[in-house]
Protein backbone atom coordinates (compact mmCIF):
# COMPACT_ATOMS: atom_id res chain seq x y z
CA UNK A 1 0.00 0.00 0.00
CA UNK A 2 2.94 2.56 1.47
CA UNK A 3 4.58 1.82 -2.26
CA UNK A 4 1.46 1.99 -4.55
CA UNK A 5 0.94 5.33 -2.47
CA UNK A 6 4.61 6.61 -3.24
CA UNK A 7 4.46 5.56 -7.08
CA UNK A 8 1.80 7.11 -7.67
CA UNK A 9 2.15 10.61 -6.22
CA UNK A 10 5.81 10.23 -8.04
CA UNK A 11 4.17 9.69 -11.11
CA UNK A 12 1.97 12.81 -10.37
CA UNK A 13 5.63 15.15 -11.37
CA UNK A 14 5.23 15.96 -15.06
CA UNK A 15 8.28 17.95 -14.84
CA UNK A 16 7.75 18.56 -18.37
CA UNK A 17 6.26 21.97 -19.35
CA UNK A 18 2.47 22.43 -19.95
CA UNK A 19 1.37 24.77 -22.95
CA UNK A 20 -1.61 26.49 -23.46
CA UNK A 21 -3.48 23.79 -24.97
CA UNK A 22 -2.77 21.45 -21.91
CA UNK A 23 -3.65 23.71 -19.85
CA UNK A 24 -6.89 24.60 -21.43
CA UNK A 25 -7.70 21.13 -22.05
CA UNK A 26 -6.98 19.73 -18.60
CA UNK A 27 -8.22 22.63 -17.18
CA UNK A 28 -11.66 22.17 -18.47
CA UNK A 29 -11.83 18.42 -17.58
CA UNK A 30 -10.86 19.04 -14.07
CA UNK A 31 -13.42 22.17 -14.11
CA UNK A 32 -15.80 19.88 -14.78
CA UNK A 33 -14.71 17.14 -12.56
CA UNK A 34 -14.45 19.30 -9.60
CA UNK A 35 -17.78 20.64 -9.81
CA UNK A 36 -19.00 17.19 -9.80
CA UNK A 37 -17.36 16.45 -6.75
CA UNK A 38 -17.62 19.38 -4.79
CA UNK A 39 -21.32 19.04 -4.71
CA UNK A 40 -21.30 15.75 -3.15
CA UNK A 41 -18.22 16.59 -1.00
CA UNK A 42 -20.27 19.93 0.64
CA UNK A 43 -18.07 22.61 2.38
CA UNK A 44 -14.56 22.46 3.06
CA UNK A 45 -11.59 24.33 3.21
CA UNK A 46 -8.14 24.01 1.78
CA UNK A 47 -5.26 26.48 3.01
CA UNK A 48 -2.26 25.97 0.38
CA UNK A 49 1.58 27.57 0.72
CA UNK A 50 4.80 28.35 -1.05
CA UNK A 51 7.69 30.10 -1.27
CA UNK A 52 8.46 31.40 -4.43
CA UNK A 53 7.58 31.81 -8.14
CA UNK A 54 9.29 32.50 -10.83
CA UNK A 55 8.04 33.54 -14.84
CA UNK A 56 7.56 29.91 -16.86
CA UNK A 57 10.70 30.90 -19.13
CA UNK A 58 13.05 31.18 -15.71
CA UNK A 59 11.77 28.56 -14.16
CA UNK A 60 13.38 25.50 -15.77
CA UNK A 61 17.31 26.90 -14.79
CA UNK A 62 16.53 27.54 -11.29
CA UNK A 63 18.85 25.07 -9.41
CA UNK A 64 16.52 24.76 -6.47
CA UNK A 65 13.43 24.91 -8.54
CA UNK A 66 11.07 22.64 -6.77
CA UNK A 67 10.65 25.91 -4.09
CA UNK A 68 9.16 27.90 -6.74
CA UNK A 69 5.67 27.90 -8.60
CA UNK A 70 5.61 28.75 -12.18
CA UNK A 71 3.85 31.90 -12.63
CA UNK A 72 2.08 30.48 -15.47
CA UNK A 73 0.71 27.70 -13.43
CA UNK A 74 -0.23 29.70 -10.67
CA UNK A 75 -2.49 31.90 -13.13
CA UNK A 76 -3.99 28.90 -14.75
CA UNK A 77 -4.82 27.68 -11.24
CA UNK A 78 -6.06 30.99 -9.87
CA UNK A 79 -8.42 30.79 -13.59
CA UNK A 80 -9.52 27.14 -12.81
CA UNK A 81 -10.06 27.83 -9.32
CA UNK A 82 -12.51 30.72 -10.44
CA UNK A 83 -14.31 28.81 -12.78
CA UNK A 84 -15.01 25.82 -10.98
CA UNK A 85 -16.70 28.13 -8.01
CA UNK A 86 -14.25 28.43 -5.38
CA UNK A 87 -13.90 30.84 -3.07
CA UNK A 88 -10.14 32.22 -2.47
CA UNK A 89 -10.11 34.09 1.18
CA UNK A 90 -8.31 35.02 3.33
CA UNK A 91 -6.97 32.69 6.45
CA UNK A 92 -9.10 34.97 8.70
CA UNK A 93 -11.96 34.34 6.69
CA UNK A 94 -11.35 31.05 6.00
CA UNK A 95 -11.50 29.72 9.64
CA UNK A 96 -14.45 32.19 9.88
CA UNK A 97 -16.65 30.13 7.38
CA UNK A 98 -15.11 26.55 8.98
CA UNK A 99 -16.80 28.02 12.13
CA UNK A 100 -20.42 29.05 10.62
CA UNK A 101 -20.78 25.92 9.23
CA UNK A 102 -23.54 26.86 7.07
CA UNK A 103 -21.72 27.87 3.95
CA UNK A 104 -21.39 25.08 1.10
CA UNK A 105 -18.55 27.12 -0.52
CA UNK A 106 -15.42 25.14 -1.28
CA UNK A 107 -12.90 27.56 -0.23
CA UNK A 108 -9.03 28.57 -0.61
CA UNK A 109 -6.34 30.12 1.13
CA UNK A 110 -2.83 31.05 -0.42
CA UNK A 111 -0.03 32.01 2.06
CA UNK A 112 3.39 32.83 1.30
CA UNK A 113 6.05 32.20 3.74
CA UNK A 114 9.09 34.10 3.99
CA UNK A 115 8.43 36.64 1.40
CA UNK A 116 11.35 37.46 -1.32
CA UNK A 117 11.69 39.98 -3.61
CA UNK A 118 9.19 38.43 -6.09
CA UNK A 119 6.41 38.18 -3.83
CA UNK A 120 6.64 41.75 -4.32
CA UNK A 121 7.29 41.70 -7.95
CA UNK A 122 5.36 38.27 -9.14
CA UNK A 123 3.07 37.14 -7.22
CA UNK A 124 1.03 39.78 -5.32
CA UNK A 125 0.63 41.45 -8.74
CA UNK A 126 -0.84 38.07 -9.93
CA UNK A 127 -3.17 37.76 -7.26
CA UNK A 128 -4.17 41.44 -7.76
CA UNK A 129 -4.71 40.95 -11.49
CA UNK A 130 -7.33 38.01 -10.42
CA UNK A 131 -8.88 40.31 -7.50
CA UNK A 132 -8.03 37.47 -5.00
CA UNK A 133 -6.63 37.59 -1.56
CA UNK A 134 -2.91 36.50 -0.60
CA UNK A 135 -1.54 36.04 2.87
CA UNK A 136 2.04 36.63 4.02
CA UNK A 137 3.52 35.45 6.07
CA UNK A 138 6.85 36.72 6.21
CA UNK A 139 10.05 36.38 8.61
CA UNK A 140 11.41 39.59 9.76
CA UNK A 141 15.22 39.28 9.37
CA UNK A 142 14.86 39.24 5.75
CA UNK A 143 13.63 42.85 5.20
CA UNK A 144 15.54 43.61 8.31
CA UNK A 145 18.84 42.16 6.54
CA UNK A 146 19.62 40.45 9.68
CA UNK A 147 19.29 37.40 7.38
CA UNK A 148 22.00 36.24 5.45
CA UNK A 149 19.67 34.55 2.35
CA UNK A 150 22.91 31.86 1.77
CA UNK A 151 20.19 29.19 -0.64
CA UNK A 152 19.07 31.93 -2.36
CA UNK A 153 22.92 33.45 -2.93
CA UNK A 154 23.92 29.55 -3.50
CA UNK A 155 21.39 29.22 -6.33
CA UNK A 156 21.51 32.15 -7.93
CA UNK A 157 25.96 31.33 -8.02
CA UNK A 158 25.08 28.28 -9.71
CA UNK A 159 22.66 28.89 -11.90
CA UNK A 160 24.39 32.18 -13.58
CA UNK A 161 27.79 30.28 -13.36
CA UNK A 162 29.81 27.39 -15.61
CA UNK A 163 31.60 26.27 -12.57
CA UNK A 164 32.35 27.43 -8.98
CA UNK A 165 34.32 26.77 -6.45
CA UNK A 166 33.65 24.91 -3.23
CA UNK A 167 36.80 24.51 -0.52
CA UNK A 168 39.31 25.22 -3.52
CA UNK A 169 38.04 22.32 -5.91
CA UNK A 170 35.73 23.29 -8.91
CA UNK A 171 32.82 21.76 -9.72
CA UNK A 172 31.22 21.93 -12.89
CA UNK A 173 27.34 23.65 -13.10
CA UNK A 174 27.07 24.15 -16.94
CA UNK A 175 23.79 21.94 -17.42
CA UNK A 176 20.86 22.08 -15.61
CA UNK A 177 21.52 18.25 -14.32
CA UNK A 178 24.82 19.45 -12.79
CA UNK A 179 22.98 22.85 -11.22
CA UNK A 180 20.25 20.69 -9.52
CA UNK A 181 22.95 18.17 -8.18
CA UNK A 182 25.11 20.68 -7.65
CA UNK A 183 22.59 22.84 -5.64
CA UNK A 184 21.14 19.52 -3.72
CA UNK A 185 24.48 18.27 -2.52
CA UNK A 186 25.24 21.49 -1.41
CA UNK A 187 22.17 22.40 0.78
CA UNK A 188 22.42 19.25 2.32
CA UNK A 189 25.85 19.62 3.43
CA UNK A 190 25.13 23.61 5.04
CA UNK A 191 22.37 22.28 6.40
CA UNK A 192 23.20 23.24 10.16
CA UNK A 193 24.78 25.70 12.26
CA UNK A 194 27.46 26.03 10.27
CA UNK A 195 25.66 27.11 7.70
CA UNK A 196 26.64 30.83 8.07
CA UNK A 197 30.45 30.17 7.33
CA UNK A 198 30.27 27.64 4.63
CA UNK A 199 28.32 30.63 3.17
CA UNK A 200 30.29 33.21 3.70
CA UNK A 201 33.42 30.63 3.20
CA UNK A 202 31.73 30.35 -0.83
CA UNK A 203 31.27 33.73 -1.07
CA UNK A 204 34.82 34.76 -0.04
CA UNK A 205 36.06 31.68 -2.94
CA UNK A 206 33.91 32.87 -5.39
CA UNK A 207 33.87 36.27 -5.62
CA UNK A 208 30.33 36.90 -4.55
CA UNK A 209 28.91 40.66 -2.73
CA UNK A 210 26.66 38.36 -0.04
CA UNK A 211 24.79 42.13 0.81
CA UNK A 212 24.79 42.64 -2.86
CA UNK A 213 23.16 38.94 -3.43
CA UNK A 214 20.86 39.23 -0.15
CA UNK A 215 19.66 42.86 -1.59
CA UNK A 216 18.51 41.22 -5.05
CA UNK A 217 16.53 38.73 -3.19
CA UNK A 218 15.32 40.59 -0.52
CA UNK A 219 11.81 42.21 0.11
CA UNK A 220 12.16 45.30 1.75
CA UNK A 221 10.09 47.36 4.16
CA UNK A 222 9.00 49.59 2.04
CA UNK A 223 7.40 46.88 -0.56
CA UNK A 224 6.16 45.07 2.33
CA UNK A 225 4.27 48.65 3.71
CA UNK A 226 2.68 48.71 0.26
CA UNK A 227 1.74 46.05 0.18
CA UNK A 228 0.62 45.60 3.74
CA UNK A 229 -2.20 48.72 2.26
CA UNK A 230 -3.45 46.55 -0.21
CA UNK A 231 -6.94 45.21 1.32
CA UNK A 232 -6.03 41.61 -0.65
CA UNK A 233 -3.08 41.34 1.34
CA UNK A 234 -3.41 39.84 4.66
CA UNK A 235 -0.10 39.84 7.07
CA UNK A 236 0.98 37.32 9.39
CA UNK A 237 4.33 36.63 11.02
CA UNK A 238 6.80 33.53 10.29
CA UNK A 239 9.62 33.68 13.14
CA UNK A 240 12.46 36.62 13.11
CA UNK A 241 15.21 33.84 11.79
CA UNK A 242 13.65 30.65 10.68
CA UNK A 243 14.74 28.65 13.22
CA UNK A 244 13.24 25.70 13.78
CA UNK A 245 11.01 26.46 17.03
CA UNK A 246 11.40 22.96 18.57
CA UNK A 247 14.63 22.76 19.11
CA UNK A 248 14.94 26.23 21.21
CA UNK A 249 14.67 27.39 24.08
CA UNK A 250 11.16 28.95 25.80
CA UNK A 251 12.79 32.00 25.79
CA UNK A 252 14.12 31.91 22.41
CA UNK A 253 10.72 30.72 20.87
CA UNK A 254 8.89 33.83 22.66
CA UNK A 255 11.56 36.05 21.29
CA UNK A 256 10.84 34.93 17.93
CA UNK A 257 7.20 34.64 17.96
CA UNK A 258 6.48 37.42 19.92
CA UNK A 259 8.95 39.64 18.42
CA UNK A 260 8.47 39.22 15.09
CA UNK A 261 4.61 40.12 15.62
CA UNK A 262 5.99 43.27 17.40
CA UNK A 263 8.26 44.22 14.67
CA UNK A 264 5.65 43.67 11.92
CA UNK A 265 2.97 46.13 13.53
CA UNK A 266 5.54 48.69 14.21
CA UNK A 267 6.92 48.82 10.69
CA UNK A 268 3.62 48.17 8.90
CA UNK A 269 0.75 49.33 11.36
CA UNK A 270 -1.77 46.07 10.81
CA UNK A 271 -2.93 43.60 12.63
CA UNK A 272 -1.03 40.46 12.66
CA UNK A 273 -3.51 37.59 14.01
CA UNK A 274 -1.65 34.52 12.26
CA UNK A 275 1.82 33.44 13.01
CA UNK A 276 3.03 30.31 10.43
CA UNK A 277 5.71 27.83 11.93
CA UNK A 278 8.96 27.52 9.63
CA UNK A 279 8.77 23.59 8.09
CA UNK A 280 5.49 23.13 9.78
CA UNK A 281 5.54 19.60 10.72
CA UNK A 282 5.04 17.83 13.80
CA UNK A 283 8.60 17.38 14.83
CA UNK A 284 9.29 21.62 13.87
CA UNK A 285 6.47 22.41 16.39
CA UNK A 286 4.44 21.06 19.04
CA UNK A 287 1.79 21.60 22.13
CA UNK A 288 4.83 23.75 24.24
CA UNK A 289 4.83 25.76 20.82
CA UNK A 290 1.28 26.64 20.39
CA UNK A 291 0.68 27.56 24.01
CA UNK A 292 3.61 30.23 23.20
CA UNK A 293 1.44 31.40 20.26
CA UNK A 294 -1.39 31.65 22.29
CA UNK A 295 0.55 33.13 24.97
CA UNK A 296 1.89 36.06 22.85
CA UNK A 297 -1.12 37.16 21.07
CA UNK A 298 -1.76 35.11 18.17
CA UNK A 299 -5.23 34.20 17.64
CA UNK A 300 -4.36 30.85 15.34
CA UNK A 301 -1.48 29.28 14.13
CA UNK A 302 -0.14 27.88 10.83
CA UNK A 303 1.36 24.26 10.25
CA UNK A 304 2.59 22.56 6.95
CA UNK A 305 0.45 19.14 8.41
CA UNK A 306 -1.34 18.05 5.62
CA UNK A 307 -4.79 18.22 5.99
CA UNK A 308 -8.37 20.20 4.89
CA UNK A 309 -10.57 22.77 7.26
CA UNK A 310 -13.74 21.23 8.05
CA UNK A 311 -16.52 22.90 8.95
CA UNK A 312 -16.85 23.34 12.22
CA UNK A 313 -13.92 24.36 15.21
CA UNK A 314 -11.24 24.60 13.68
CA UNK A 315 -7.55 24.00 15.68
CA UNK A 316 -5.60 26.15 17.01
CA UNK A 317 -3.02 24.74 14.90
CA UNK A 318 -4.71 24.60 11.64
CA UNK A 319 -2.96 22.45 8.86
CA UNK A 320 -1.69 23.39 5.53
CA UNK A 321 -0.42 21.49 2.01
CA UNK A 322 3.05 22.87 0.81
CA UNK A 323 2.97 23.31 -3.12
CA UNK A 324 5.87 21.96 -4.54
CA UNK A 325 6.57 23.64 -7.93
CA UNK A 326 7.73 20.29 -9.71
CA UNK A 327 4.03 19.73 -9.90
CA UNK A 328 2.51 21.53 -12.88
CA UNK A 329 -1.12 20.08 -13.50
CA UNK A 330 -4.28 21.52 -11.83
CA UNK A 331 -4.77 17.49 -10.84
CA UNK A 332 -2.08 17.63 -7.82
CA UNK A 333 -4.36 20.92 -6.17
CA UNK A 334 -7.70 19.19 -7.15
CA UNK A 335 -6.31 15.91 -5.31
CA UNK A 336 -5.41 17.84 -2.30
CA UNK A 337 -8.35 19.90 -2.03
CA UNK A 338 -9.90 16.29 -2.15
CA UNK A 339 -8.17 15.11 0.85
CA UNK A 340 -6.09 12.93 -1.46
CA UNK A 341 -2.56 14.23 -0.25
CA UNK A 342 -3.94 14.17 3.61
CA UNK A 343 -4.62 10.54 2.86
CA UNK A 344 -1.41 9.58 1.73
CA UNK A 345 0.65 11.33 4.22
CA UNK A 346 -0.99 9.72 7.14
CA UNK A 347 -0.54 6.64 5.28
CA UNK A 348 3.30 6.97 4.99
CA UNK A 349 3.48 8.41 8.18
CA UNK A 350 4.75 12.25 6.84
CA UNK A 351 3.08 14.21 9.48
ZN1 LIG B 1 9.69 29.38 5.83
Amino acid sequence: MEDYISTLFQDWAPSQMLDGFDTFLSGAIVTAAARWTDAFRGARGCFFTFHRAAPRAVWPSLPNRNFYLDLDFLDALLTHLAMSGRRIVTIEEGLRLAADGTTRDTFVNFSIDDCYRDTYEEVVPLFRRHGVPLTLFVTTGIPDGTMSLCWAGLEDTIRSRDSILVDGEEIKTDTIERKLATYAALQTQWDGPAMGEHYAKFCAGNGVDPLEMREKHAITWQMLSELAQDPLVEIGSHTVSHPRISELTPEEARYELGGSRERLREKLGVPVKHFAFPYGRMKDCGPRDFAIAQEVGYEGVATTTKGLIRPGPVPYAYPRVTLNGAYRTLLVPELHMAGASAAAARALGRV
